[in-house]
């Protein structure tokens, strides 16, 4: 037994040192992704349901790796997020898509909003106010124009609730538009989520998926709907796949959504493609 205690031992470390290598090659590669500029974004519609048109994308970064082709934000934005090289990436998605939106309005194309996902660390950092005003004003993007909306989740802002209303209101001072990412996933405060300046909720995809076979996920998906409007909030379905879940989420009266089935996120070029044609639902 002793034995055979020690080989799973061995087999264990063996297998933890695999984990630990693997997360160091992401992070001495991260580290230097930036400066190569090998992080990309893609840009996936937010549609409006009544309208059915797109009415803003949300930016979400790949890394474009020289040996191992595009990389998933799963499998790099925790390792960021970790080694605090979150910062620097985050600040970096948040000028590029500041930049390209503005890329966009000067093409005369239809105006949308942009929403930028902002990390646990990021929505803590000292100088978040200064970096988000700075990328607006260095893009060119008129603060009261509705261009930018930041994405926080749930769990992210359901912490430290007084610093989280001090930064929310500020941001919101500075004409950015505030959403809720991944609600319903969290253990939400209702009387704090009414004393937040936002928007927005976004409902997790984990709701959406099974919206028209699970009972709870649909009740689930309703509640929000109607605790939002109470609040005066839009809500945007995330992860919208089929005709029968847009359609479903259509009767729930709710107002946007995102998802593989109007599209998935795209490159600048493609999206661009679709905003001259303004594609509709
Ligand atoms: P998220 O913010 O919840 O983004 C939505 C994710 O759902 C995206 O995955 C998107 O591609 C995916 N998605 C959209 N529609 C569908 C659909 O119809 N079906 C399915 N199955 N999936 C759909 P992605 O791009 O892989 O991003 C994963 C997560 O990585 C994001 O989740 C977000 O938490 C994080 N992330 C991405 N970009 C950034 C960033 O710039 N900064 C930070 N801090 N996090 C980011
Ligand atoms: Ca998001
Ligand atoms: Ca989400
Ligand atoms: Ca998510």
């Amino acid at each position: 037994a002793k034995e055979n205690g020690k080989n799973n031992f061995q087999f264990y470390t063996a297998a933890m040192n695999a984990v630990v290598h693997d997360r160091m090659e992401i992070e001495n590669g991260l580290r230097h992704a930036l400066a190569k500029g090998e992080l990309v974004l893609h840009y996936q519609p937010q549609v409006d349901i009544a309208s059915g048109k797109m009415i803003a994308v949300e930016a979400l970064v790949r890394w474009a790796h020289p040996e191992k082709g595009l990389i998933p934000p799963d499998k790099f934005i925790p390792v960021a997020e970790e080694s605090g090289l979150i910062v620097p990436i985050g600040e970096w998605v948040l000028r590029t898509a500041c930049r390209q939106n503005k890329a966009w309005q000067n093409m005369g194309l239809p105006h949308i909003r942009m929403a930028v996902n902002l990390s646990a660390r990021q929505f803590r950092q000292p100088h978040l106010l200064t970096v988000v005003a700075k990328a607006m004003e260095d893009a060119g993007l008129d603060p009261n124009s509705d261009s930018l909306e930041l994405e926080v989740t749930e769990s992210v802002v359901m912490k430290d609730l007084e610093g989280t209303i001090s930064t929310l209101n500020k941001l919101h001072a500075m004409g950015v538009r505030l959403s809720i990412d991944d609600f319903g996933t969290g253990y939400s405060s209702l009387s704090y989520l009414k004393r937040f300046p936002i928007n927005t909720l976004k409902i997790d995809q984990s709701f959406v998926r099974d919206i028209t076979t699970d009972a709870d996920d649909a009740a689930i998906a309703s509640t929000i709907v109607t605790l939002g409007h109470s609040l005066k909030l839009r809500i945007i379905a995330e992860g919208v796949e089929t005709a029968q879940q847009l359609a479903l989420l259509r009767e729930m009266k709710c107002d946007e959504m995102q998802g593989y089935y109007f599209s998935k996120p795209l490159e600048a070029a493609e999206l661009e493609k679709l905003l001259r044609e303004e594609r509709r639902l």
